[in-house]
């Protein structure tokens, strides 16, 4: 358990944005096998094609099929249940942390990103998108987008299922929100990586705001969620190990290369969202070494 039961939410937080059915086979080794780069994708790591594994990934959850006019997700109960619940709550959890620490930190006012869930493939204002992509965030039109099969993915790549584990997914697309509203996620560029490019730094910062949201996620009277257990922080921080650049690079068959990283080592994605959790600082996360925050 993880979210407060009784926790009920006031409006829908996730559009569901449908999406195409799954194509079968997803087409590998195009590179970036179904997505067609229009816009600034962000992604949550390593290289999409990879994330195609096999070619199938696995069939989409039954939970994130929905009949018009039921919302499956009231309660902190349901997203204790599921994980499209699971996906929500954790936005409205991240909107309370961020609209108090965006301009107590930085003094930007923050303005709530769209979260969005799809199944299989999903048109977005970046450019067209299928599940291998991994979750993501689109700048163009300020959305984090999340199908729940890379829930199954993340554990195949040596992640955990935990409750914390996912919604470090969640916290992580909503850190490069936070960068849009900072003016810098402009400065991540996958076509130049490397494990001392911007691409990497705008990565580890990412984790390390996932931290700062798992900091203050169950403390003081906003928080709706019972308060984080070191087993289920154990579990957010093997699976930023799971997803550093030389773990998928080794998990795909190919040798450990620096220069292709895009979102560093597992062991800097681990002190990343470390160093956020502990300290609750933005500071502490200023991989860009900017020096702007309070
Ligand atoms: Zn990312």
């Amino acid at each position: 358990m993880t979210f407060k039961s009784d926790f009920r939410k006031s409006g829908a937080r996730v559009r569901r944005a449908g999406g195409g059915p799954r194509r079968g086979g997803i087409a590998v080794g195009g590179g970036l096998g179904g997505l067609l780069l229009v816009g600034l994708f962000i992604m949550l790591g390593g290289d999409p094609a990879m994330l195609a594994g096999d070619g199938g990934g696995p069939a989409p959850a039954p939970e994130a099929r929905q009949e018009a006019g039921a919302d499956p997700c009231e309660t902190g109960a349901d997203a204790n249940r599921r994980a499209d619940c699971r996906v929500e709550f954790t936005g409205i959890s991240l909107d309370r942390v961020w609209a108090e620490q965006l301009p107590a930190q930085a003094g930007i006012e923050y303005q709530a990103p769209e979260l969005a869930l799809f199944q299989g493939s999903v048109s977005t204002g970046c450019g067209a998108a299928e599940a291998a992509t991994g979750p993501f965030y689109c700048p163009a039109d300020r959305t984090g987008y999340f199908d729940t099969s890379f829930f199954d993915t993340l554990v195949r790549l040596g992640g955990s299922d935990g409750p914390l584990a996912q919604q470090y997914v969640v916290a992580h697309e909503v850190g490069h929100h936070i960068q849009n509203l900072e003016g810098t996620l402009g400065r991540s560029d996958y076509g130049n990586p490397g494990a001392d490019s911007d691409a990497v730094k705008i990565e580890l910062q990412a984790d390390c705001y996932a931290g700062i949201w798992a900091h203050y996620a169950d403390k003081g009277p906003e928080a709706i969620l019972e308060p984080l257990t070191d087993a289920q922080v154990a579990q957010a921080v093997e699976t930023a190990r799971a997803i550093g650049d030389d773990s998928i690079q080794r998990h795909s068959g190919r040798g450990v290369n620096p220069d292709a990283w895009t979102h560093g080592s597992s062991e800097q994605r681990r002190e990343a969202f470390l160093a956020g959790y502990r300290s609750g600082r933005m500071a502490s996360c200023d991989t860009l070494g900017r020096g702007a925050y309070r």
